[in-house]
């Protein structure tokens, strides 16, 4: 006879069947079956999270994938039509940065001489192999998306779409060009927002410096200001004091805030307000900037009498507290380093010195000239930049922003409609939008969104809104115009739309947040007025993807997201800007519900760092855990901690499998033997024939799981699906199994319909997380076996879930508790399992007392009793914690009654000395009658067992523990299941035959006999 089922082996090969799997559902079309069979069902709209293209696969990345698979995957059980529109991310500073290290360039001077043209095709390098490379990693992670209809945010489309918000914007008025203090990136040479910023700070150690500054009306006085910034010094107009706090004048004649210095006296102490006006020497006059500047003491509420010396060195050029102080006090600004961070020719012996490299020299001119009061290092945390790890500076920038005063509100409220898992990433949100300045959107590169703004010198901004609008008023230069891109864009000028001069694009690119943020209006053709076929493909992304430009009514079908999920730093940058912009478009948020995530660190709690040598490739992980545990470990973490990831936890997760697996294994092996065929309808209805109680229990306990796995889903939250179901697993595997394994040796239709039934749907409701392993079963056990049945677990819909039997489910839920004090109690007497006992009490269960066969067997008890609550034996001691507070010096006394057993007992609660006791104040011991009894205690539940032994209860165990050698004896000696044995016992057993027919019976044996040996022998019959 044909086999119905492939036997297991003894652990899976994750790998192997991962990879067979995959070529399965290759092969037969099994995704494109679904996205058929789904596509009139309703939309559950999902917007892909543009992944940045500029590597393979990481395990970080992974995280994400796999979330967005799984849920993917549960909607489409549930017979949504979805996008599964995957997303790159392709132009800025990360693509820029990788491509420069590679060609070894070192600073934008140096991209210049490359060749703009040279250097965009390079990028386009990048994105091109790096998306090869992550759809790679994706689809062996398991990854189901309409590969090959991504989107890439270096298309024109999305770049004409950008433009035409920024044409909105600017419209409404929000569009401006800022004069102010950024923080700067000397190597980018570019000014970094403050959504980059956060994050970036390192532990660094900086020189600290205490500089004297000569009063020029104070002969032989000085002021002493502190400094962590070298480099800024010749920068500085001002010195900042604190009006309301004293300030002392030491013996040598030097100026400095009091309360700094306790322990020293002073010659004169003045008010920070008195010192206003003074004038002094700058520590540079001798270099032309400085010496044109008449710096004098200004007033400042913050300065701070926790550090430094309570007078602050103000240069607006180098700050931004001290570029708003200049506005106040109309200060000049001094701007020293230009856009790569080195001095400018006018700084004399300085010029061309980074800021680094002219700390030296700065500190020790100070020295020479008898200015330097004391030098040191200072440890604090400092920005830096997050692609290149260059320590950012201050500059005076002219960056382009969009200003958030009129759309704070509206975007706080969008917001607060947005249904955010955790919650408090919602209230992070919120805080940051509280919070945020004004957006700021340029960037001094080249690989990005060409920022469409020609500044004009009549005082018009001419911003264009289409590419369409570009070549209407363009006044050359379209021919050459490959891509809406640099270099080929900056060649096309276009006419003033208010005096009609001919104007110049500015050479800045735009933040690549813009570029994400767009997605859910370039991708689902908002305001398009004609659906175009690859319409999406065109600039950059042409030849790379077959995405279509849809047009506006699918817009309104897809829009807003029901769902999107990325980690928490996307807070402030992609939910940040798709948020922004999405109110500025339509008023209202892109999205209905988030989930977000922490951080993934290396198992033992550190930092993932290629240099540290615990970075894990994701090739390794799938070679060496496989997809599915890693998927399994991505989707068992909670999302509000962070995820400690690594093979140790996965070697973990591949013995947990193992229980379902094995359950499998068992249900496979004895099908075949009675050549068991299930039916598929059971899934549905329920096995039609004569159940009896333990199955009833067991297909109501699949219906839990199926009602748990689904909350967990509706939830978003993944690790309580992988708490159910390993719950479940364990009552399946450690109650229904063991407890029933008797009914598969013979044929008994109830129980393998019931089995059957339960890892059917077990199955299915674990596949979105674990599709290999699930899919491969499936096929085992459902596809291959029985008429009707889905050939893909994933063309199998979603189980409905049912109305539970609560009743029994309670009941059997407190007879596995009761069984396991039991043993509890069995290990503390140190009373082995197989040993027979003569009684056992069991109190507070009174569920589980229908079920007394059941527990006796379990607990190879003769008698057990049932005894309502704690009658005897029990000691009630305080709760320490709960009482201790409420009663104060009345304890003792309480204790002291409740020790004696002077107490009433009332309901739950007890009375003593005059004082209520809730349950929550008192404790409960129970202490067993007599020596030979032990107890095991649970809450309201304890068993005692009486662990005395006679000679009849000792050769049972003898017996129990016979045939469990014997039947080790037949699995390693190779023995089919219904081989029949002969066995031979020592004569020292001989006793045992008394239980022949009990031990021919477990062991499946035709004969027994003693003979002169040592030890038991067995043979095939
Ligand atoms: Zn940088
Ligand atoms: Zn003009």
């Amino acid at each position: 006879m044909a086999r119905i089922y492939t036997p297991l082996p003894s652990v899976p090969d994750h790998v192997a069947l991962e990879l067979d799997v995959l070529e399965w559902w290759e092969r037969e079309g099994v995704f494109d079956a679904l996205r058929e069979r789904n596509r009139s069902g309703p939309i559950w709209s999902f917007v892909d999270g543009p992944v940045t293209a500029n590597k393979a696969l990481a395990v970080h990345t992974a995280w994400g994938r796999t979330l967005k698979d799984v849920f993917q995957r549960y909607k489409a059980m549930r017979g949504f039509h979805q996008r599964y529109q995957n997303g790159f991310d392709c132009q800025g500073l990360w693509i820029e940065v990788g491509v420069e290290r590679e060609l070894g360039l070192n600073s934008k001077r140096e991209i210049e001489d490359y060749g703009l043209e040279e250097f965009a095709a390079k990028c386009r390098d990048v994105v091109v192999k790096s998306s090869q490379e992550l759809t790679r990693g994706s689809k062996r992670l398991g990854m189901w998306m309409d590969w090959g209809n991504d989107y890439f945010t270096f298309s024109d489309t999305n770049i004409e779409y950008i433009w035409r918000f920024l044409s909105i914007v600017h419209e409404r008025g929000w569009l401006y060009l800022g004069h102010r203090s950024t923080e700067w990136c000397p190597r980018c040479g570019t000014s970094i927002s403050a959504h980059e910023l956060a994050g970036s700070y390192v532990d660094r150690a900086d020189p600290s410096l205490f500089v004297r500054l000569p009063l020029l009306d104070r002969p032989g006085e000085s002021l002493v200001i502190w400094t962590t910034t070298p480099w800024t010094l010749p920068a500085n107009v001002a010195a900042a004091v604190n009006p309301d706090a004293d300030y002392g004048r030491r013996l040598n004649g030097e100026w400095v805030a009091a309360p700094r210095y306790p322990d020293e006296s002073f010659d004169e102490v003045l008010r920070g307000a008195e010192l206003l006006g003074w004038r002094y020497e700058g520590p540079f006059d001798q270099l032309a900037p400085g010496g044109s500047v008449e710096h004098r003491v200004i007033p400042w509420d913050e300065v701070s009498l926790d550090e430094g010396t309570g007078i602050v060195h103000i240069a607006p050029g180098c700050g931004g507290e001290d570029f708003e102080l200049s506005r106040v006090h109309e200060l000049p600004v001094l701007m020293p380093v230009d856009e790569s961070g080195r001095f400018y020719d006018e700084y004399g012996w300085l010029h061309g010195l980074s800021t680094v490299e002219a700390s030296e020299q700065i500190i020790g001119n100070l020295e020479e000239r008898n200015r330097l009061v004391e030098a040191g290092l200072y440890e604090h945390r400092y920005p830096e930049c997050w692609r290149c790890h260059t320590p950012l500076i201050f500059r005076i920038a002219d960056d382009w922003f969009i200003s958030v005063a009129d759309i704070r509100e509206q975007m706080r409220e969008a917001n607060a409609k947005v249904e955010w898992v955790p919650d408090y990433f919602g209230k992070r949100m919120d805080d940051w939008l509280v919070n945020m300045g004004d957006w700021n959107i340029s960037r001094r590169r080249y690989y990005g969104l060409p920022l469409p703004f020609y500044p004009c010198s009549c005082g018009h901004l001419n911003v264009i809104g289409s590419r369409e609008e570009l070549e209407e008023r363009a006044l050359g230069g379209l021919d050459q115009l490959q891509e809406l891109r640099r270099p080929w864009i900056d060649r096309v000028p276009v006419r003033c739309e208010s005096c009609g001069e001919e104007v110049t694009r500015i050479p800045e690119v735009g933040d690549v947040w813009l570029d994400a943020g767009i997605v859910p209006f370039s991708t689902l053709g908002w305001q398009n007025p004609e659906w175009k076929e690859h319409g999406y493909a065109t600039g950059a992304a042409a030849g790379l993807t077959k995405a279509d430009l849809p047009d506006h009514a699918y817009w309104e079908q897809w829009f807003p997201a029901d769902w999107v999920t990325e980690m928490r730093e996307q807070i402030r940058l992609w939910f940040y800007s798709q948020l922004l912009m999405s109110v500025v478009l339509t008023g209202s948020a892109p999205f209905r519900r988030v989930l977000g995530y922490e951080k993934m660190l290396d198992e033992r709690g550190q930092e993932m760092h290629g240099s540290w040598g615990n970075m894990i490739d994701a090739e390794d992980a799938f070679a060496r855990m496989g997809a599915d545990v890693m998927r399994w470990q991505y989707c068992a973490q909670p999302p509000n901690q962070n995820l400690l990831f690594g093979f140790g936890p996965a070697e973990e997760i591949k013995r947990r499998l193992l229980t379902i697996w094995n359950s499998a294994s068992f249900f496979v092996q004895y099908a075949e033997i009675e050549g068991f065929r299930p039916t598929y309808a059971d899934l549905e209805r329920g096995p039609g024939c004569e159940l009896r109680p333990l199955d009833r229990w067991l297909l109501a306990r699949t219906d839990k799981l199926v009602a748990e796995a689904t909350d967990a889903l509706e939830a978003t939250l993944t690790f309580q699906l992988i708490g159910a179901f390993e719950r479940f697993v364990d009552d399946l595997s450690n109650w229904y199994i063991r407890r029933s394994r008797r009914r598969f040796y013979s044929f008994d239709e109830a129980a393998f319909r019931t089995l059957w039934v339960a890892l059917a749907q077990a199955l299915r409701v674990i596949a979105p997380v674990v599709p290999f392993l699930a899919e491969h079963l499936w096929r085992n056990l459902v596809a291959g076996a029985c008429e009707g049945a889905p050939e893909s677990i994933f063309l199998a819909s979603w189980p409905e879930p049912r109305e539970l039997d609560e009743a029994l489910l309670a009941e059997i839920a407190e007879v596995r508790r009761v069984v396991e004090l039991g043993r509890q109690a069995r290990a503390q007497a140190q009373v082995k399992h197989r040993q027979p006992l003569r009684r056992a009490v069991v109190y507070g269960a009174t569920l589980a007392a229908v079920h007394e066969d059941e527990i006796r067997e379990e607990l190879r008890i003769r008698e057990v009793r049932f005894e309502e609550g704690a009658v005897a034996r029990v000691r009630f001691k305080p709760n320490l914690p709960a009482l201790g507070p409420r009663l104060g010096p009345n304890l003792p006394a309480i204790r002291a009654a409740l020790e004696e057993g002077r107490y009433e007992v009332d309901g739950a609660d007890l009375l003593v000395e005059g004082e209520r006791l809730t349950p929550a104040e008192y404790l409960v011991e129970r202490q067993p009658v007599s020596e030979d009894w032990i107890v095991a205690a649970d809450g309201d539940i304890s068993v005692e067992l009486d662990t005395t032994l006679d000679p009849e209860l000792e050769i049972e165990g003898r017996v129990l523990d016979l045939i469990h050698k014997l039947n080790t004896m037949r699995k390693e000696q190779g023995l089919a299941l219904t081989d029949r044995i002969t066995v031979t016992l020592p004569e020292r057993d001989a006793d045992l035959l008394a239980h022949a027919d009990w031990i021919k019976d477990e062991v499946l044996a035709l004969e027994i006999e003693t003979d002169g040996g040592t030890e038991p022998r067995i043979a095939k019959a």
